[in-house]
């Protein structure tokens, strides 16, 4: 599964818990972040992570293309509900973009615990489904 990544400023030292809580898990999927969330991760655990931009920069953007294209399977964004950020168009596009395609997305830790523990009982195994009848994709 591609799985996202993301924390505002504040939210970084709680995803960098949480990657560490779940790396058992992280570690069978592929994983993706924006700039400094995915560097703070990598720098903390064993994991690889795929970093685009830093969010500000367009790497939310960039993270909605691959929802755009069904090609992400699930996001962990931990906002910061008590600071407002410069690039709230891009967060808000993101998240409209996970409602369009019906991507699993959870914005605080709480939920997040769910969908991780949810990933790891393969409740989202309907996603492989989606990447191999995609328009394009290989065939088995
Ligand atoms: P960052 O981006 O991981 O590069 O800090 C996240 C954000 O603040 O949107």
């Amino acid at each position: 599964m591609n799985i996202t990544l993301i924390a505002h400023d504040r939210k970084k030292d709680e995803i960098v818990n949480f990657a560490v809580a779940y790396e058992h898990v992280f570690e069978k999927h592929k994983l993706y972040a924006t700039g400094t969330t995915g560097a703070r991760i990598m720098e903390q655990t064993s994991l690889q992570v795929h970093r685009f931009l830093s969010g500000p920069l367009g790497g939310d953007q960039q993270i909605g293309a691959l929802v755009a294209q069904d090609e992400m399977d699930l996001i962990i964004f931990l906002r910061d509900p008590l600071m407002a950020q410069p690039h709230e168009p891009d967060i808000i596009a993101l998240l409209r973009l996970c409602d369009v395609h019906g991507i699993p997305v959870a914005t605080n830790v709480a939920t997040a615990e769910l969908l991780v523990r949810a990933l790891d009982r393969g409740d989202f195994a309907w996603r492989e489904l989606v990447h191999k009848y995609k328009p394009g994709a290989a065939e088995a």
